[in-house]
């Protein structure tokens, strides 16, 4: 595959922004490989500046349920474009979208727009500090609720793959009040809340984790989350910024029929512009100011444009009741894949929770971040850029979860699998 352009524009962007990139993962250093530069996408493809084409199962990680530039939003973000792209003002857009939100996700009775996850996962722990009045929170080790500097401990995903579990620049009085525990494990949890639960104000989790690698909740471990919180009198969170609308429609909360007191929501909510949302039970959300004290704002929340692409995206899914195909395609790729690995003799765990799915290079299952990062990373490696060679764009690391969008073609999913058979070819030669 001819990357030589790409390699120019990396060696140029490498000049001006830390490792050429605005976030990290992007610049492929954890497959020691070049970017693709991407010149557009349509549909389930992306394209390079080098003329090559990809399918993407990345999806700009996770938003573009829809695939790259649907008719439907681009018309509505050419017809919203026109009309302003930003007012610091009340629009009727914010209240649509916000509504669609509370009727696929009923818990989410009062709702805050927020520009990332990042900020949505941020903002719900202070109000979950503000209202419990205690400042202990719990998080899971490997699930990744964005860079904040209290959820920037012991989080997956890009930190996991860059091994660097609590980042500089964090200080230690700010992870101290920061509890982290294995993810899956409600013992250690009970262990927590009997030595100090009227201390901590909230657990935070990703109901799905995602961001460790794929890896499902054990039967009734949400359950227990909920049981353990409403005992304490402390807040459950659901960070469901990317399991949300994919796990189903309504996210973790609905599949596994549990109710946390504060949802995060980000990525596919934006339909790929910059937007996210916290929100939940009323009565806690009210104290956000102006209606209560506790205070978060932002100049280009709920912006017009990410407004326009939210309530599409989310009206497309709901009237075109796209959910359910995008899953069923995702099942046919996975079952496809653990039969060609074993085609290959490959001993590896094919994780999938609704449209996401991952890969582990491990022999068993893996159910926390430690049985994640003791899979098999270098065969991981080879694997990913024998996809790549082959057009398939799968995330440059383990650690990362792949999606399907409604784009995505039953020919999309063959051509997907019979790529896999030579990659897991390649990854064979490696084990000899
Ligand atoms: C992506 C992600 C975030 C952070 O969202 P950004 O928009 O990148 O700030 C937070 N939580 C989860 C579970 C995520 O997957």
């Amino acid at each position: 595959m001819n990357l030589k352009k790409s390699a120019k524009a990396f060696a140029e962007a490498k000049k001006f922004m830390p490792g050429g990139v605005n976030s990290p993962v992007r610049s492929f250093s954890t497959v020691n490989s070049t970017p693709p530069f991407i010149s557009h996408g349509k549909g389930q493809l992306i394209f390079d500046i080098d003329g090559n084409e990809y399918i993407d199962f990345v999806l700009s990680w996770g938003p573009l349920i829809l695939g790259h530039a649907h008719p439907r939003i681009v018309k509505a973000l050419n017809r919203q474009i026109r009309r302003g792209t930003s007012f610091g003002a009340p629009t009727l857009l914010e209240t649509q979208l916000a509504k669609l939100v509370n009727q696929i996700y009923p818990s989410m009775e009062v709702i805050r727009m927020v520009n990332s996850g990042t900020e949505a996962a941020m903002s719900a722990l202070r109000v979950a500090r503000g209202y419990t009045n205690r400042e202990k929170i719990v998080k899971f080790i490997g699930c990744y609720h964005g860079h904040s500097d209290s959820l920037l401990v012991k989080a997956g995903s890009g930190a996991a793959t860059f091994g660097e579990p609590s980042s500089p620049g964090v200080t230690r009085g700010t992870a101290q009040d920061t509890i982290t525990l294995p993810f899956n494990d409600l013992k250690s949890v009970e262990n927590v809340f009997s030595q100090c639960g009227e201390q901590i104000a909230a657990i935070i989790v990703e109901p799905v984790a995602g961001n460790m690698g794929l890896i499902l909740p054990k039967e009734n471990y949400l359950r227990g989350l909920r049981e353990i919180t409403k005992k304490y009198g402390a807040l459950l969170i659901f960070d469901e910024v990317m399991c949300g609308f994919r796990v189903s429609l309504g996210g973790a909360q609905e599949k596994y029929q549990v109710k946390p007191d504060l949802t995060c929501l980000g990525k596919i909510i934006g339909g790929g512009l910059p937007c996210a949302a916290y929100g939940g039970r009323e009565d806690i959300m009210r104290n956000v100011s102006p209606d209560g004290k506790i205070y978060q704002a932002g100049t280009l929340s709920g912006n017009p444009l990410a407004m326009t692409a939210g309530i599409e995206t989310l009206t497309a899914l709901l009237e075109e009741n796209l959910t359910e195909k995008i899953i069923y395609n995702t099942t046919i790729l996975v079952e496809g894949i653990k039969a060609s690995a074993q085609v290959s003799n490959l001993k590896i765990q094919v994780p999938q929770a609704g449209s996401m799915f991952g890969i582990f290079f491990s022999e068993s299952e893996v159910t926390n971040y430690d049985e994640a990062a003791a899979a098999n990373q270098e065969m991981f490696r080879k694997f990913f850029l024998a996809m790549l060679e082959q057009g398939i764009y799968f995330a440059p690391s383990q650690f990362e979860t792949l999606f399907m969008s409604a784009a995505h073609t039953q020919e999309d999913v063959a051509n997907a699998i019979i790529a896999t058979v030579d990659a897991f070819e390649v990854c064979q030669w490696l084990t000899d």
